[in-house]
């Protein structure tokens, strides 16, 4: 019998009772907006703030509407121009190259290896070009960044740090979005903490922050801010710098909070069906899994491998007779966008750049969401699925 599995790779888990409660108390109250607040109330949304501060070790924390405002309110805060170049991985989702495109910058794309991270050897032969990067841990990969902060530091580049997938990780021992001058993370549904749309800053620099909390749409109630740098820093900061509303509501950080406190909790579980799965299609001929090194503690969120060398033909054969099983595989390598999958051929905003070994990788690369309505079982036979059927299709 032909095993078919029948689960939904884009089902998360139901928001906690705790976090719908808090919400309902929200919305009972009529205050949502983040500075209507009793005297001497602090609010959810500064209470967030302060606890995802707490949470990576940052100095000051910003809560803003999305992962892709807080990327651009990043790079305006780092006072990015209008036709700058910012640099960036050529392996990355939509929002990231989109974020340097609203601020009138141009994306300046370097190469990824194929174990999924930037290539720092193109990265070193390009910092030239540009004053920033926006690193991006696409899918939850970290680079060495050691390595990655020696080369921008001795080339003056500042980096802004795409958490997207790694809220939660570190890399020898320091969390993601705390190497660079700004980390942006991402509270969209299918991240590690869901309130539909949302998105974190953390930085330790009293001035980038300032201006990201003016930027947010502070209008001049930036005191009612629990992270934010102090008053003096607003002085001049508050003539200069434009209102971008953005801000994050108190009903949507009443669920995140409660989520927050569950995270690692919730990284235990995904680490579980990520070492799974990686059990499970080891070994496989002609498939090669995404080796993680020692010092990355990565949030297992979603799963990648590699069929290098594959002809197109194949891999399309094989993606249809794994959905047709039920297991939905996202593919790098297609020719046109598809959904949330797309390319750096295809962000033709930007110009056309030569990245011979990033399309090499992404020819054979396949991904896929582990939500946490997963359980092992399905893990084991996804496993299976798409084993039997590589295996019956290279
Ligand atoms: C989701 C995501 C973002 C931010 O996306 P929003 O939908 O704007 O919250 C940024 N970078 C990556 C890699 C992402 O996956």
């Amino acid at each position: 019998m032909t095993e078919v599995f029948t689960g939904n790779f884009t089902q998360q888990e139901p928001i906690p009772e705790a976090a719908i409660e808090a919400a309902v108390r929200i919305m009972r109250s009529g205050r949502l907006h983040r500075y209507n607040l009793l005297p001497g109330e602090v609010g959810e949304v500064s209470s967030l703030e302060a606890e995802f501060a707490a949470f990576t070790g940052a100095k000051y924390c910003l809560a803003v509407a999305s992962g892709g405002y807080a990327l651009a309110c990043a790079l305006r805060a780092l006072g990015v121009q209008p036709g700058d170049k910012v640099l960036t991985n050529a392996f990355t989702l939509a929002p990231v190259p989109g974020a340097i495109a609203s601020v009138g910058a141009v994306p300046v794309f370097v190469e990824v290896t194929e174990d999924l991270i930037i290539d720092l050897d193109d990265l070193e032969a390009k910092t030239g070009q540009a004053r920033v990067l926006m690193l991006s841990h696409m899918r939850g990969h970290i680079c060495d960044m050691d390595r990655l902060m020696a080369i921008c530091d001795a080339a003056g580049v500042r980096v802004v740090e795409d958490c997207a997938h790694t809220m939660g990780a570190s890399w020898a021992g320091v969390p993601s979005g705390r190497h660079g001058a700004i980390g942006c993370y991402s509270t969209q549904t299918y991240k590690h903490i869901n309130s539909g749309e949302g998105g974190l800053l953390v930085s330790d620099d009293p001035e980038v922050m300032a201006r990201a909390v003016v930027l947010s749409g502070s209008y001049m109630l930036f005191g009612r801010h629990g992270a934010a740098p102090p008053k003096e820093m607003f002085e001049r900061i508050k003539y200069e710098t434009p209102n971008i509303s953005g801000r994050m509501d108190h009903l949507r950080a009443a669920i995140l909070r409660i989520q927050l406190a569950d995270l690692p909790a919730q990284i235990r579980r995904w680490n579980a069906l990520y070492t799974r799965m990686e059990a499970g299609l080891g070994d496989t001929s002609g498939l090669r899994l995404v080796p993680r090194p020692q010092a990355e503690a990565y949030v297992g969120s979603s799963f990648q491998f590699l069929l290098p060398g594959a002809r197109p033909d194949v891999v399309r054969a094989f993606i249809a007779a794994c959905a047709a099983r039920g297991v939905e595989l996202k593919w790098f390598g297609a020719d046109e966008p598809v959904a949330f999958t797309s390319r750096h051929d295809s962000w033709r905003y930007a110009p056309p750049q030569s990245l011979p070994k990033t399309d090499r990788v992404l020819a054979g690369l396949i991904d896929l969401r582990l939500p946490l309505t997963f359980a092992e079982a399905d893990i084991d036979l996804i496993a299976r699925i798409i084993r039997d059927e590589w295996l019956r299709y290279r």
